[in-house]
């Protein structure tokens, strides 16, 4: 009532977050920086969550056992892709969108692209529709496409990728993936040694199509499922 057009009631509350991040060391670069400032992570939040949307935790997406993840994560993610302007991007994982969401800032800041930039695939359906109506509510359809299936098959219709993120922890990297990420590309992916030693994991793919991994440290995800998933 009576705002002007475009108020967020929570922006301070996400730049509180976003330099308690970059306090920690988190956020290390402007673009990244700048891509959480702008999408509204309390948009993409369960709606009962509204109230816990800038706090830096995972939070449940209703009752499909899923998370969006914490602020701290998607932005170790995101400085890890280290992604350019222009770039295809595919996310395995979509759950509410806000991942995604970041990275088309990061690859297409207009977010007025005449193609889709960000592909992005989710097996459960109720988090497709879910992400759908937050990219189309808040102008992120042109630049995002949502695939409904198994990811940890990769989407090969729209490969190769620029950068791979997967938002799920794998028993193993998933062969497709390698296969669909361009040379000079990066891939970030969480992945279970043992039991329940998760690791991040960055995957570079050389100008010679040679592919050298590095631990980025331990980490928590729900599991990937599917083909290549447990
Ligand atoms: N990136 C999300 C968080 C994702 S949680 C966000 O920003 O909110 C992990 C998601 O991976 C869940 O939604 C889960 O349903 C999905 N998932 C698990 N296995 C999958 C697979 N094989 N293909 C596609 N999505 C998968």
């Amino acid at each position: 009532m009576g705002e002007t057009v475009g108020w967020d009631p929570f922006l301070e509350k996400r730049r509180r977050l976003v330099e308690q991040l970059a306090a920690e060391g988190v956020v290390k670069t402007e673009r990244v920086k700048e891509a959480m400032l702008r999408v509204p992570r309390h948009e993409f939040v369960w709606p009962d969550q509204l109230e816990y949307a800038y706090a830096d935790t995972p939070l449940p997406l209703g009752d499909t056992g899923q998370t969006i993840s914490a602020p701290h994560m998607v932005a170790i993610m995101n400085e890890l892709l280290e992604v350019q302007v222009g770039n295809r991007i595919l996310e395995v994982g979509t759950g509410s969108g806000y991942h995604a969401a970041t990275l088309a800032v990061l690859t297409c800041p207009s977010l007025d692209s005449p193609i889709p930039l960000v592909y992005t695939v989710e097996i459960n359906s109720s988090l497709v529709k879910f992400a759908e109506s937050n990219f189309t509510r808040l102008g992120f359809s042109r630049v995002i496409r949502v695939i409904e299936g198994d990811g940890s098959k990769g989407y090969p219709d729209a490969s190769p990728y620029d950068r791979i993120l997967v938002t799920a922890a794998a028993p193993r990297i998933p062969p497709p993936l390698i296969e669909q990420l361009k040379p000079g590309g990066r891939m970030v992916i969480p992945v279970q040694s043992r039991f329940f030693d998760q690791n991040l994991v960055l995957v570079e793919k050389d100008a010679d199509g040679r592919v050298r991994k590095s631990n980025a440290g331990p980490v928590v995800f729900v599991p990937l499922r599917g083909e290549y998933g447990f």
